[in-house]
């Protein structure tokens, strides 16, 4: 018997289903839905990184002195 076959057996209240990942098949409650959307199996499943929580602030802050661009120097 396959892997992909492993779950072909009847449990009451639940349902076969693929997981969007690894394509196996898998039950129901055995799959999470991924912040993107997928539903995938537990062996599958990536929280989402904490760092795609930091909020950037842009740079206000003023320029302490600003140097006008040089005049070209041309060689005679
Ligand atoms: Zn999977």
């Amino acid at each position: 018997m396959s892997k992909t076959f492993a779950k072909d057996f009847l449990k009451r209240g639940s349902w076969n289903v693929i997981c969007d990942r690894c394509g196996f098949k898998f039950k129901g409650e055995e799959l999470q839905r991924e912040w993107q959307g997928y539903m995938v199996c537990e062996t599958c499943y990536e929280p989402r990184h904490p760092q795609d929580f930091l909020a950037s602030k842009p740079d206000q802050r003023p320029k302490p002195y600003y140097r006008p661009e040089p005049d070209p120097e041309f060689v005679e």
